[in-house]
């Protein structure tokens, strides 16, 4: 709890710093209101979420005076009741050998870093766990999940860059199951310059998938980058029209003050997430738990 307070200390200093600002001294009414609603649709929190606290408040407490304590209660309890439904951890399914988990995002979300840090996770608990260095566009992402792979014994499949990604993942998969792995985590590239090119990609590597497990891929897990803001709306988007995503890890919610992001992609998509990110070593990978992200986001 101490390491996601801290990876979240951006955001929620400014949102507690806000609600000190508004409630010092001040009567809840239409003017504190109207600033509370600011600064929560400031806070990436989204309009929804925005207006659902500050109609509660309203009907609860108008015209008393509050305090900034009780503010961020009543707002830790809405982002409770929204995000509890949806924090779910990625369950790996142990009669598939291997479950076929694809990883996708834009370049620089995090992909390959939370890869590493699901490997890390899943062998400490006694799993077998095979990688597919899939984006085959970048060396230098290939050069990175092979050093996860080896921190954490895992094998890995790989191809010379440029390589056909699909058919990568198809032999990463007959290597996993040869292995009896119980779960295969396949890196994709993530070049959204050319939607049309990714989304044939990501869809071939889909259609290849299923030569080895008709119900490949198991899971879809879509990474975003907190940092992104709103922008991670049009991602969440994009790659839903795609390949179609069963999961969400958020990164980097260290060292930005947009953390409220995941609570409004969590209103509006309803898509489960499974981890968050909070720095860039494999402890950093965090359970996604309602009451815990939502007391150390409000401060
Ligand atoms: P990819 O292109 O999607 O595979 O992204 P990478 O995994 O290469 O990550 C891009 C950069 O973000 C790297 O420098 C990572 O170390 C860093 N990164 C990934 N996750 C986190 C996180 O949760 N917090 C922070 N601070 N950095 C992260």
């Amino acid at each position: 709890l101490q390491r996601l307070k801290r990876g979240l200390g951006r955001s929620s200093t400014k949102l507690s710093e806000g609600i000190v600002g508004i409630f010092t001294k001040r009567r809840l009414d239409d003017e504190t209101l109207d600033e509370l609603e600011e600064l929560l649709i400031q806070a990436d929190m989204g309009i929804t979420i925005a207006d659902e606290v500050t109609t509660r408040l309203r009907k609860t407490r108008f015209g008393q005076e509050v305090t900034p304590e009780e503010i961020r209660a009543a707002l830790a309890e809405v982002i409770v009741e929204l995000i509890d439904p949806i924090a779910k951890p990625l369950k790996i399914d142990a009669k598939l050998k291997p479950h076929v988990v694809l990883v996708v995002g834009v370049n620089g979300s995090g992909k390959t870093t939370t890869i590493g840090k699901f490997a890390k996770s899943y062998r400490d608990a006694g799993l077998k766990v095979h990688l597919a260095a899939g984006d085959t566009f970048r060396a230098a992402a290939v050069e990175q999940l092979k050093i996860w792979a080896e921190r954490t014994g895992c094998p890995i499949t790989t191809r010379p860059t440029g390589a056909d990604a699909a058919g990568l993942a198809l032999d990463a998969y007959n290597a996993a199951k040869a292995e009896g792995a119980d779960l295969l985590l396949i890196d994709t590239a993530g070049r959204l310059q050319n939607r049309t090119d990714l989304m044939a990609e990501l869809q071939k590597i889909v259609r290849v998938l299923k030569k080895g497990d008709p119900a490949a891929p198991h899971s879809v897990l879509l990474v975003l980058d907190a940092t992104v803001g709103q922008n991670a709306h049009a991602q969440a988007e994009t790659f839903r029209d795609m390949v179609g995503v069963t999961g969400i890890v958020m990164t980097k919610l260290d060292g930005t003050a947009r953390g409220g992001v995941l609570v409004s992609l969590a209103e509006r998509y309803g898509i489960p997430v499974h981890a968050i990110g909070v720095g860039e070593t494999a402890e950093d990978l965090r359970p996604f738990e309602a009451t815990a992200f939502a007391r150390s986001l409000v401060g």
